[in-house]
């Protein structure tokens, strides 16, 4: 990968120490979603981070997919995700399911069941949680602690062969009920689940392991030797050692926690954004407005872009909220290289050269990137009727309005420089359009003694091509919508998310591909949108500047 700024963090020392130690040889990490949603940008941070290192590293990550809860998840996802991963850039070495894992996990309960570590319990999950005490008080045992190994591997086979009802036995493992962590005190490593189909193994299984029980062992099987996980996760370290001090695996890798990536006026968690989409406040988990990998890629985001902005925030201990900003400086950047400049106007006010030939039409150049020749040109077709955007006319203005007045001048890009000398009005009084004059000499050089107030760009009205553009924006009105006390983040979409108009653009743009990105000169990044292909359709990406909350 190209990406130039390789990043340090406390997590890349670790590795470092531990290939120098030589307490291992080479590294191997994992990405380990759940099927549950799409993943979001946030992910994105834990990708960069676990096949980042890999490669770094000349080590291997797998993609393995979490999933023990069959009743949320679904292929959808998991194709989805595969699909997001790839487009980020990463190939990994294994793909896993936790479900792979099943008989195996399996082995290691009854493992535990016979060494006398864990037993089945038949408290209902009100009594699980009154005997499990507080953070202040310690909880009690639970009356079937103390079951016998025969009676405990009895009633796990029937709880396996189905013959219980959901929630009437767990299988906990037995370690303290006074541990001072909460996560110690038996937790539950079976549950069961009859009738449900599962997407990997289908109606196999009637008990399904617990993600504690789960993860620790999967990295095991896999030789995983650092376990990245976001710091909620920190608290049940203890638990995922002692799973794996006490059953037979061939190795113990190290559980590291990093901090989540929460990013300003938008939402990050599955559950919610599964609302947003199921409630129709977007039209899909790709809506361009969505903060998932799809929906920023629909939008045009490039994923350079966003390994760079992973890179930018860096991996550390404590959480934040990073700025909008940040992530759409990455993409500025990006595109400000590699986008090509076109024209359009995306409020299109008309303008009459009235001293150019009626039936007569030019062959303009523009070049496609003022600092890179390299990425050559495009023909641009000038006529005697145009199209400006109306906020680049004003009847009256100060010096400050560097655009179109009454009678003043300015350049059209890549064009002559006009000036405008009347101005038409309907009945109402709106401007319909403006009769303007245009210099034959200026193509490419500036009048003798005339100064220029500015330059606008335009497109000719002949050859002009309609577009529906669509222009996004965040789609929370705060900055963190789902903290705000008693307050569903409902409440604080931003009405104007989307707004769509009906632009003319500069003809090349007619062939531009679904997907393909550009610079709309004076107005920010586009991207062709690659679902609406059959009609042209643009999608802003980001403005050309950080105006947000500037008025
Ligand atoms: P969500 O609440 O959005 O469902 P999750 O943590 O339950 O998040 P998983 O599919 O279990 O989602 O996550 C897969 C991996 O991605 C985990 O290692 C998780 O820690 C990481 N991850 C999820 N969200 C973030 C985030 N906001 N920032 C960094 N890493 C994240
Ligand atoms: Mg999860």
């Amino acid at each position: 990968m190209t990406d130039n700024n390789t990043p340090t963090n406390f997590i890349r020392q670790i590795i470092e120490e531990d290939l120098a130690s030589g307490k291992h040889s080479s590294i191997r990490t994992r990405f380990p979603p759940e099927p549950n949603g799409y993943l979001h940008i946030g992910h994105a941070k834990s990708i960069v981070l676990n096949f980042g290192v890999a490669e770094d590293y000349k080590g291997q990550c797998n993609l393995r997919f979490d999933d023990t809860n069959p009743h949320k998840e679904d292929e959808e996802y998991v194709e989805a995700i595969k699909d997001d991963v790839r487009w980020l850039g990463y190939n990994w070495a294994g793909q896993y399911f936790a479900s792979d894992y099943f008989e195996q996990l399996c082995g290691f309960a009854v493992e535990l069941i016979r060494n006398g570590k864990a037993y089945v319990c038949d408290l209902n999950a009100d009594q699980v949680r009154e005997y499990r005490g507080t953070l202040t008080e310690p909880g009690r045992d639970s009356p079937y602690r103390e079951r016998s190994v025969e009676e405990n591997l009895d009633l796990f086979q029937r709880m396996r062969a189905g013959e219980f009802e959901d929630g009437a036995r767990t299988l906990r493992v037995k370690i303290d009920m006074a541990a001072p962590n909460m996560n110690l005190r038996d937790p539950a490593i079976y549950r069961i689940r009859r009738g449900v189909v599962h997407h990997q193994t289908g109606d196999a299984w009637s008990i399904y392991p617990m993600y504690d029980f789960t993860h620790p062992i999967s990295d095991a099987l896999e030789g995983i030797t650092h376990s990245l996980c976001t710091l909620e996760f920190e608290d049940h370290r203890p638990l995922y050692d002692w799973i794996l001090d006490n059953i037979s695996t061939p190795c113990h890798p190290r559980q590291i926690e990093f901090a989540r990536l929460n990013l300003e006026y938008t939402i990050m968690s599955k559950r919610k954004l599964t609302q947003l989409v199921a409630e129709e406040h977007v039209e899909g988990w790709d809506d361009p407005r969505m903060p998932t990998i799809a929906g920023l890629r629909r939008r045009g985001y490039t994923s350079a872009a966003i390994r760079d902005f992973c890179n930018r925030i860096g991996v550390t201990k404590s959480d934040g909220t990073v700025e909008m900003s940040v992530l759409e400086a990455s993409i500025r950047e990006d595109l400000d290289r590699t986008a090509p400049r076109r024209m359009a106007v995306l409020d299109p006010l008309r303008v009459v050269i009235t001293n150019y030939p009626e039936d007569q039409e030019e062959t303009l150049v523009g070049p496609n990137h003022p600092k890179d020749e390299s990425m050559d040109s495009r023909e641009l077709k000038f006529s005697r009727e145009l199209w400006i955007d109306r906020a680049d006319f004003r009847e009256e203005a100060n010096k400050k309005y560097k655009r179109l007045v009454t009678g003043g001048e300015v350049r059209l890009r890549n064009a002559y420089t006009i000036i405008c000398n009347k101005v038409i009005k309907d009945v109402s009084g709106e401007i319909k359009e403006l009769h303007c004059s245009y210099d034959p000499h200026t193509l490419g050089r500036n009048p003798e003694g005339r100064k220029l107030r500015g330059v606008i760009h335009w497109v000719s009205a002949l050859a002009a091509v309609p577009a529906q553009v669509r222009l996004y924006d965040r789609l929370f009105t705060v900055p963190v919508p789902d903290g705000i006390k008693d307050k569903p983040f409902q409440e604080f979409l931003n009405p104007d998310s989307l707004k769509v108009v009906q632009a003319m653009l500069e003809p090349s743009l007619a062939d531009a591909r679904p997907g393909e990105r550009f610079q709309f000169e004076r107005e920010g990044y586009f991207c062709r949108d690659d679902k609406a292909a059959d009609k042209l359709v643009f999608n802003r990406i980001v403005s050309l500047r950080d105006s947000w909350g500037k008025g």
